[in-house]
């Protein structure tokens, strides 16, 4: 109807058709930390003990290298199947394809911080429970500020594994995916116990998509109301309350400098009464 016919990449490994957990890369095509991530795990051939669906999202950009062609497939579900954007139409098909999927793992790479972060939904326990035990120091609700992302639409534990284009995002996101296939039994094996902390993106702080930005502060260290955040050709960003910085670069994102947060909780069950949701049995 609107040219060529796409859609996600996907396979099943491991015994069985009937994959309930699932692996997703390249949701934004010039991060291919994800994808390498999917390929090493194909390629490893593993030892899987129950069927799992490996599926590289946006195939057309990810073949450009570019974040995305059309529209930010990450601000876009639950898509549409008839919208002449082909990430309106890419989000809807990887929704029906990851369906029946009770978890799903999405890879990701920013230009913001060397730790991996996992971003949950405060509507989907059954994947905040999994975030607190991977490898990760910071767990992020974004629920209040972000509209149209793949863990607001879908029990999905969204990963950023490192700085975009370094091989320690590519080791980081295949880490990771290897705790995440232990977590859910399709790979034998423990994960040591981990401790993150918890945070609430609050809201977003715009930049000019004209204008240089100096970031002077770190993503997860505490600013304090006075703080000089950013600097660009306008002048300074001051902060008038204290805030945590999550995803802020310089270069991320055209029209925000990334986002101002708080902490929920040191354990899930202090964040999950943080975020207004019952606890878990
Ligand atoms: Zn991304």
């Amino acid at each position: 109807m609107f040219g060529e016919d796409i859609a996600p990449a996907s396979t099943v490994l491991g015994p069985g058709e009937d994959a309930e957990v699932a692996v997703v890369g390249g949701i934004h095509g010039d991060e291919p930390s994800g994808v390498r991530a999917v390929r090493r795990v194909i390629e490893s051939n593993p030892d899987l003990q129950r069927p799992v669906k490996l599926v590289v999202a946006n195939p057309p950009a990810v073949a450009s290298h570019r974040r995305y062609l059309d529209a930010d497939m990450n601000r876009v579900f639950p898509g549409d199947p008839t919208s002449p954007d082909r990430e309106r139409r890419l989000a809807a098909a990887l929704l029906k394809e990851i369906e029946g999927c009770g978890v799903v793992l999405s890879l990701h790479s920013t230009h913001s911080c060397d730790d991996p972060i996992a971003i949950v939904s405060r509507s989907h326990p059954s994947v905040q429970g999994l975030a607190a035990r991977l490898p990760v120091p910071h767990v992020v609700d974004p629920t209040p500020c972000v509209d149209g992302a793949f863990p607001v639409s879908a029990p999905v534990l969204s990963i950023e594994a490192g700085r975009q284009h370094t091989e320690e995002a590519t080791e980081n996101a295949t880490d990771i995916v290897e705790a995440f296939l232990r977590l859910v039994d399709a790979l034998p094996g423990t994960v040591p116990e981990a401790d993150p902390t918890y945070y609430t993106m609050t809201d977003a702080v715009s930049k000019r998509p004209d204008s240089d930005y100096d970031l002077l502060v770190d993503n997860f260290e505490p600013v304090e109301a006075g703080t000089t955040v950013a600097r660009s050709d306008d002048g300074a960003y001051v902060a008038d309350e204290p805030f945590v910085p999550v995803l802020m670069s310089e270069t991320g994102y055209d029209d925000i400098l990334g986002y101002r947060g708080e902490v929920a909780g040191e354990t899930l069950a202090a964040a999950r009464e943080a975020w207004g949701v019952p606890p878990v049995e």
